[in-house]
């Protein structure tokens, strides 16, 4: 299909069908829209729309942003997974204050140079706040253009990867840039979705070759299957005599780098020992609890929660070690999360 064919339907479309009122498309800026595009990497739209509701009712501005404290800003992303992202957004708000005067680059290349921004989501920053011509490949409209021309293989493959940018080049237009990136996202996310692609309804059928073969399901192809290590944990969880349960932070890279969680340990049998020389807990009252599965992209974590009493209570630093209760805020792995809810719960 020709250039402009391919263009043209696509806007017709978006103009009766598309998503307008998105909370991101309202006073559109670089900021907004950076900020919905890294927390939509992963997460579905409507789950995106409260945190992003919350989070620029929090930072209205990029200055806002960097001056905050990184525990804030994770505290407010809690659920949303990846925490890399918000703390890669944290950095880059810091260096867009202190070396780009607070304005967002208007360049694809100074805009991948920040923390966590890639090439399609600097074009998105691009196309959809000042209209700019800049490509985007994301993973609605990565699924749309595999379709399209039939592209096969696992996107994360390099040659499969150069292949689609290729299209989503030859099919970017120069004018009505930002119509054209919302339609694309939106035809992905509502028309050509990943089970039940409503090819009917699509303004691209005639010409799709994946649906002309019947094998639109089949693109893009699956990455290749591996079976996830699992790896054993034990996450303690110490009580004090208020009920205050004991966080440390974790080292900032790795896994939950950053959060607030609960102390780490190996082994049952050692536990006591170990906590003694690295905490300096006496701890009573050792009690395991049922295990459960949480699942990172690399491999399964088996966690048990072990519960255990302290009779002195030791005082910690606020930078390194605390004792939590309810009422704080602070950034927390889903897990620690979810085993301190299950604790104030109960209480
Ligand atoms: S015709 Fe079907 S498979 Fe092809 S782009 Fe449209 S919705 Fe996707």
């Amino acid at each position: 299909m020709q250039k402009a064919a391919f263009t043209r339907r696509v806007l017709t479309w978006y103009d009766k069908y598309g998503r307008h009122d998105l909370p991101w498309q309202k006073k559109m800026s670089p900021y907004r829209v950076w900020v919905s595009e890294i927390m939509l990497q992963q997460t579905q739209v409507a789950t995106v729309i409260p945190y992003f509701q919350r989070f620029m009712e929090t930072y209205p501005t990029v200055q806002a942003l960097a001056s905050a404290p990184i525990d804030d800003v994770l505290h407010l992303w809690t659920g949303l997974g990846y925490y890399a992202r918000a703390r890669n957004l944290h950095k880059t708000a810091i260096i867009v204050c202190d070396s780009h005067a607070a304005i967002f680059p208007k360049t694809v290349e100074a805009l991948e140079a920040l923390p966590g921004i890639g090439r399609s989501t600097a074009g998105a920053i691009l196309s959809l706040s000042h209209d700019i011509p800049a490509t985007i490949l994301d993973g609605n409209v990565k699924r749309v253009l595999a379709r399209f021309e039939a592209v096969g293989g696992w996107p994360g493959n390099t040659k499969v990867h150069d292949a689609l940018w290729d299209v989503a080049n030859q099919y970017s237009p120069k004018k009505r840039c930002r119509d054209y990136t919302q339609a694309m996202m939106d035809l992905g996310a509502t028309v050509c979705t990943r089970s039940r692609p409503l090819c009917d309804e699509c303004p691209l059928s005639s010409h799709c070759k994946a649906h002309l073969n019947d094998t639109a399901t089949q693109y893009p192809g699956k990455k290749p299957k591996k079976t996830l290590p699992v790896k054993q944990t034990l996450l303690l969880l110490i009580h004090n005599k208020q009920g205050d349960i004991f966080l440390e932070k974790r080292p900032a890279s790795g896994i939950w780098g950053g959060l607030w969680s609960l102390p780490e340990f190996s082994d049952l049998q050692t536990l006591a020992e170990h906590c003694k020389q690295r905490l300096g807990f006496d701890l009573k009252s050792i009690q395991p609890a049922e295990s459960f599965r949480h699942t990172f992209s690399h491999y399964h974590l088996e966690i048990t929660p072990v519960h255990a009493k302290v009779t002195k209570q030791k005082t910690v630093s606020k930078s390194e070690h605390l004792w939590y209760n309810v009422s704080q805020t602070l950034g927390l792995a889903a897990p620690v999360k979810k085993l301190l809810n299950e604790v104030f719960d109960d209480a």
